[in-house]
């Protein structure tokens, strides 16, 4: 019989990461692992990385230092380092962490089980950086049945063909490489079976879904089997490129009535010059024509963007594009960040030219500006009903009755409900929203 033994993941940066330490987590049980929460109870760390800005990197290896004296005094524990930094730094990890004791990339989640099996045995360290191409090597892992849970993701593509110029993302994930639309069908009906109401497909382009087949369903076709399967109260998906969405797609919005009204399109800059520079295939003009399009479709629609300040060579003029853009396109909400450069990318060869306290000070100006169109269109809910699916107990609440939930514009929703929260999780709830705070909206439940 196998032994009960411990595994702590910590997983940074984007869904996709939440969805492989899902599937580690799922695929080490055979071990006889399963999950805790601490790093002092672990017999396995794994540390699933995010390369996608030098801070998410730089924690990363901060959190390796403190690791260095846990390992120190208990030897046993094996440390894994997965994702995005141990794709790029490979063998170089190795070397220069010399006690870490797995290094695997993105596509070794599935085989994270005989990687453990093989640093046990040797005693060595295991480097597993290669890619895979083949979609169904890659995708063959079913649905990651952890936990009750209200709300799944599920990987549709994996990869991005873009080359955006300051992004690390095709170096570390590799090209697009779509997953079958029978095996993500499958998947779904697997979770919607557990439980799972509300599925949020996942890709680093999902707008390019099955254009790496001859012949394979578009993202659109995939929305319309998945959106069809009894049990799913609510479908969600991200990411999308600008220059890859089609009318197809934005049409979904009016046709799948549980399709949720939220759309991630990033920006990244309201500046045709550094749109061009970042390599991102779209102009200014290009990306309010969707914008515009999404709205006339689906009204009330909550688009959110990202945006990043301080690109090489960003004049103040290219800055206030971008605050331009900002102000009249009314993001429902954002992320925006200071630009810096990824070893490897195009954009790293660019002199990073914008001080420091030049992209602080324009990011400041940037969320001021993003934050009043947050505020702005969560004070539009106020007085609406909005369907809310009950995700559980709210956290920050004092009060056991309280109920958390999201809308379909994917804005949280705390209510106080009669009886056990328990009872309500899983339920779509029909709720008036009666104030919008800071952070989120507060309502009463209709039934
Ligand atoms: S589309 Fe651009 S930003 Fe998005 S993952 Fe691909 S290269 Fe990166």
């Amino acid at each position: 019989m196998i032994g009960v033994r411990k595994v702590r993941i910590h997983t940074f940066g984007c869904q996709m990461n939440v969805y492989d330490s899902e599937h580690m987590l799922c695929n080490l049980a055979p071990l006889g692992f399963q999950s805790t929460l601490s790093d002092e109870d672990a017999d396995l760390i794994i540390l699933n990385t995010c390369s996608v800005r030098e801070k998410a990197a730089a924690k990363v290896f901060s959190l390796l230092g403190r690791l260095k004296r846990h390992k120190r005094s208990r030897p046993g524990v094996l440390l894994a380092v997965a994702g995005c930094v141990a794709q790029q730094e490979q063998e170089e990890l190795a070397r220069r962490v010399p006690y870490v004791d797995i290094v695997l990339g993105p596509d070794q989640v599935p085989s994270i089980a005989e990687l453990v099996e093989q640093a046990e045995r040797t005693g060595g360290q295991v480097v597993a950086t290669r890619f895979l191409s083949d979609p169904d090597g890659l995708f063959s892992q079913g649905a990651a049945l952890v936990g009750n849970r209200v709300s799944a993701f599920v990987t549709v593509m994996k990869g991005c063909n873009q080359f955006c110029s300051y992004c690390i993302v095709p170096y570390t994930r590799g090209r697009e490489s779509s997953k079958p639309a029978d095996a993500v069908e499958s998947e779904v009906r697997a979770l919607v079976d557990s439980g799972v109401r509300e599925i949020f497909l996942l890709g680093q382009n999902v707008n390019r879904y099955g254009m790496d087949r001859e012949g394979w369903p578009r993202f659109s076709d995939l929305l319309r089997r998945v959106s069809a399967i009894e049990g799913v109260a609510r479908l969600r998906f991200t990411t999308s490129h600008p220059a890859d969405c089609t009318d197809d797609l934005v049409c979904c919005f009016a046709e799948l009535p549980n399709l949720a009204p939220y759309f991630h399109l990033p920006l990244q800059s309201g500046s045709d010059s550094v749109l061009a520079r970042m390599n991102r295939r779209y102009d200014l003009n290009h990306y309010r024509g969707r914008i515009e399009r999404l709205r006339a479709i689906c009204p009330g629609i909550h688009l959110s963007t990202d945006l990043i300040v301080g690109f090489p060579g960003e004049t103040d003029e290219e800055f206030e594009a971008t605050l331009r853009a900002a102000r009249d396109l009314e993001f429902g909400s954002a992320f925006s960040f200071k630009y810096s450069p990824r070893p490897g990318t195009k954009a790293a060869l660019l002199a990073d030219d914008v001080p420091d306290a030049v992209k602080a000070e324009r990011l400041e100006k940037l969320q001021a500006v993003l934050y009043s169109g947050m505020a702005r269109a969560m004070g539009a809910h106020v007085g609406r009903i909005e369907p809310v699916l009950v995700e559980g107990s709210s956290v920050r609440s004092t009060s056991p009755g309280q109920a958390t939930g999201r809308t379909g514009t994917n804005y949280v929703v705390n209510f106080d409900v009669p009886g056990s929260v328990e009872e309500w999780r899983g339920r779509m709830v029909p709720v008036r929203i009666t104030a919008a705070l800071p952070h989120s909206l507060a309502g009463e439940p209709l039934t």
